[in-house]
């Protein structure tokens, strides 16, 4: 009989559908050089194309003043344009959250969600980034969002069928492709006019699906952020539900290419885990953890354990002692990030008990692990992943007027 959790996780899943047109969006600098080289310019063009795209955040042909009229116009002839995804709603939570819709292309059909947090979580706390608490203290030398983090999606959807996710219920539509991933990073610093190497940027890759099950298109994208938008691999985690493939694939990139990388725990043991994350039966917590000992991390690098308490489920202080041995026994560098569980329409769990997540954090502390508490962001939004889309797909049938949409739409 198929074992019905290897039909779930493939790797080999939907490769991305590019639209019709030819989209510049999403090439690097040697790439933009072929396109140049084809219509018969030298590739140094290429360069001043990344940089319009990447650095300048131009989003049509026509404004990339540094290109003669008539390439413009020859580049446009040959059927190609930018095609950066769109931010094409934006809600605004009331502790400055800020959570997009964003589309690709001509197809508006499949959006995914980017959040745009000033102030960060937490969750880089303790994880060697160094976007901790010294941030803090150079906000009030009166540097402005020292430490804005961007959470970024990989596909639309997911497969993997974590059962208190709420992007597992949308099923995993499709794969984004390099650009859509690194084109929602590149909307939402142009949005907020970042001056990239000036402001200091966190990107969690933790927005919607499994970066690991879009292994190729998600580490072009990281490519590309490093090398042509400019951003930081240092400050960039990869959050991963433990997709031993990709874990092995990601600890062979270079060291200078790499962003940290967390793991989704979620539980205290295999047991529960199966519960709660069937992948975990594909793949358990050991193998998981195995493949994460072959990460050579960086001088005070951390790996992040993620745990999302469940009331009456995963919340128990039994459980916290159990974690701690875990943790301990992996013998690896590393801290535990404890997020409350966030609700949302036909999910059957309950969020943790009054005091419980203060009670984990305290007790983990006790037992000597580092354990940081992420901050519930932008609820009023619908903080949790997979949410937004499926409130503003009708899927959800709570009332839309607690939305606090800003009512722009970009396009
Ligand atoms: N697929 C990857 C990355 C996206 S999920 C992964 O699972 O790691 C990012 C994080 O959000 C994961 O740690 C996941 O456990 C957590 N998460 C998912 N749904 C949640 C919810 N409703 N409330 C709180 N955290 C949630
Ligand atoms: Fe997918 Fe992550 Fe949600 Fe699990 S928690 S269903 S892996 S997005």
């Amino acid at each position: 009989m198929a074992n019905p959790v290897n039909r779930l996780v493939r790797l080999d899943t939907n490769p991305p559908v590019e639209g019709s047109e030819r989209s510049l969006f999403g090439l690097d600098e040697a790439a933009l050089g072929k396109v140049m080289a084809d219509l018969g310019e030298p590739a140094f063009r290429g360069k001043q194309l990344a940089e319009a795209l990447y650095r300048q955040r131009i989003t049509t042909i026509d404004e990339i003043t540094t290109l003669s009229l008539s390439l413009r116009g020859r580049l446009a002839a040959e059927g190609w344009s930018i095609n950066r995804p769109r931010i094409a709603q934006s809600f605004v939570s009331v502790d400055g959250t800020e959570r997009y819709l964003v589309e690709f292309g001509a197809d508006a059909s499949e959006t995914v969600e980017t959040v745009w947090m000033p102030e960060g979580d937490d969750g880089e706390a303790g994880d060697g980034s160094e976007a901790g608490n010294e941030e803090i203290g150079r906000r009030s030398e009166g540097k402005r969002r020292a430490r804005a983090t961007i959470c970024v999606s990989s596909q639309v959807g997911c497969a993997v069928n974590c059962q208190f996710c709420l992007t597992a219920k949308l099923g995993l539509k499709r794969n984004l492709t390099a650009g859509q991933i690194a084109g929602q990073v590149v909307a939402v610093l142009d949005r907020h006019q970042v001056e990239v190497g000036r402001e200091r940027i966190n990107l969690v890759f933790m927005g919607m699906g499994e970066p690991f099950l879009n292994y190729d298109a998600w580490m072009d994208a990281v490519r590309l952020l490093v090398k042509e938008v400019g951003l930081s691999p240092q400050r960039m985690t990869v959050s991963t539900s433990g997709i031993v493939p990709g874990i092995e694939r990601f600890a062979a990139e270079p060291t200078e290419m790499r962003p940290k990388l967390a793991i989704s725990l979620n539980a205290p043991n295999d047991e529960v885990r199966s519960e709660v994350m069937p992948i975990n039966r594909k793949w358990s917590i050991e193998d998981v953890v195995d493949a994460v000992r072959g990460v050579q991390l960086r001088p005070r690098e951390r790996v992040t354990f993620e745990y999302v308490l469940l009331g009456g489920v995963t919340d128990r202080p039994e459980q916290a002692l159990e974690v701690a041995r875990l943790v301990r026994r992996t013998g690896l560098a590393a801290k535990v990030n404890l997020i409350a569980w966030n609700p949302g329409p036909g999910v059957p769990f309950s969020m943790p008990g009054e005091g419980a997540v203060e009670r984990f954090h305290q007790m983990l502390t006790a037992e000597g692990i580092p354990a940081y508490l992420r901050k519930p962001r932008g609820r009023d939004i619908y903080a949790a992943c997979g949410q937004l889309k499926r409130t503003v797909e009708g899927q959800d049938d709570r009332p839309q007027k607690k939305l606090q949409k800003d009512g722009k739409v970009f396009k």
